[in-house]
Parts: C-alpha cells; structure tokens; sequence
C-alpha cells in the first residue's frame, strides 16, 4: 500500500491534472505521505484527496500541495527562504524543504505542530525552523523578508502583514475567501509597494484563525 507502485500512480494522476513541474512530482514521489497520518489511514495516504490529522484539521490533498508549491518555484527567482503558514501534520513542510534552502513553518495549534516536528527529525530533515504562533502576523521580526511565503489556511481578505514580510520580488500563494476560496499568487514587484496579484484554482482550505491553541 505504501509501495514505489502506489506513489508512482499518485504521481501520474497529478501529472494528469496539470501538475508539470518535475521536481515537485520527484519529491511527491520521495516523500511518505503515509507517514504524515495516522496508522488507521495510512492505506488511504497516496489517494489524491485531503485526510483528517486531529483538532479539525486535514492535511492537504497531494494534487494542491504539488500545484501550491509550483506555482511558488514558477514565479519566484531564487528562493532562498520559504515562510510556510499552518504547518499541520509537516508534509507541505517535508516538501519545501528538499526543494529550497530554508523553511520555516508556523502553526497555532502546539500539539499538532510538535508531531510534525517529531517527523520531520526522523525523516532527518534540517532546514526546518518551526514556530508555535499566529501566523495571520508572518514571521514578524524586524526587517525579516522572505522571498517565497506559503499558506495553508484561508484568510477572508488578503493580510497585508504578509505582503509586508515579502522580499523584492518575492511572491505569496495563499487561498483567499470564505467557504470556497480562490487560489492566489501575489508578487512584490521589484522593490516597491505594488503587489500584483494572479488568481488560480477554486479550493477550499480550513480558515486562517488568529489566536493560538
Ligand atoms: N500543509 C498542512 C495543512 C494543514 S491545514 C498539511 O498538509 O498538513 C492548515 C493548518 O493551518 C492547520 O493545521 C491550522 O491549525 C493552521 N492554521 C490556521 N490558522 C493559522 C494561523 N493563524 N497561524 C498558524 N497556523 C494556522
């Protein structure tokens, strides 16, 4: 169930769907997403669709992990440092870390947060800085930028914190609405105050809460 077979097919399927970056399939293809859920769900792990990870939250669909992190790479020059907002059970987190140099990831809920750590050390991975926080304000830190920022909870309007903590030409993929949500890449345009804005895929992600639990 957790064959080289049984991701290969996943791969295919997302290639299928439109995903043609092939680092992104390579790395869907070297990570074990069945290591992100739980037991009982494992033989479901590289089926194409969202799982329950506990606290009523999922993690997200391979098809949207892969495409969210395409379009990232596509309009983005050099990514030097990734900001991943949500970071769940850490599979989006397992995937950015083998395609850019650093990742940090933030999420509000403590329990959720500390096992994706745990996996994320066994798995051997490095580059990883993980923040309990609300990640609605960013990695907020004097001066930081980042040249890449990800989301994985929906926001209703897009937050300007985030469009502040974007580098020169960095870019922002975030799902933006309410009940459905549109996916949405925002890119600072040089080193101005404008932000240009481009509209993807219909989705439906768990809301940006602020707080933490
Ligand atoms: N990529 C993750 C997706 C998890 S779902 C995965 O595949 O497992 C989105 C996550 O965002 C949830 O864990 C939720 O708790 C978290 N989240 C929601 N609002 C947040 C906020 N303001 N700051 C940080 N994390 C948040």
């Amino acid at each position: 169930m957790t064959s080289k077979r049984t991701r290969d097919r996943l791969v295919s399927r997302l290639s299928e769907n439109g995903v043609s970056d092939e680092a992104v399939l390579d790395v869907v293809a070297n990570t074990p997403r069945h290591l992100f859920v739980d037991e009982a769900l494992a033989h479901r792990a590289y089926e194409d669709t969202a799982l329950p990870i506990g606290h009523g939250q999922t993690i997200s669909q391979p098809y949207i992990v892969a495409r969210m992190t395409e379009l990232l790479l596509a309009a983005a020059g050099e990514l030097d440092e990734v900001l991943e907002i949500g970071t769940g059970c850490g599979y989006q987190t397992a995937v950015l870390s083998q395609l850019v140099p650093h990742v940090k990831s933030v999420e509000r809920i403590k329990p959720l947060q500390d096992k994706a750590k745990e996996r994320l050390r066994k798995l051997g991975v490095k580059n990883v800085e993980f923040r309990h926080a609300d990640g609605g304000l960013g990695w907020p830190e004097e001066g930081h930028k980042f040249s890449g920022i990800l989301s994985a909870a929906a926001p209703r309007s897009l937050p300007k914190s985030l469009c502040d903590q974007l580098a020169p030409n960095g870019v922002l993929v975030i799902p933006i609405g309410g009940e459905t949500q549109t996916l949405t890449v925002v890119i600072r345009e040089g080193d101005s105050e404008n932000f240009k804005k481009l509209t993807y895929d219909t989705v439906k992600f768990v809301p940006l809460l602020s707080g933490l639990s």
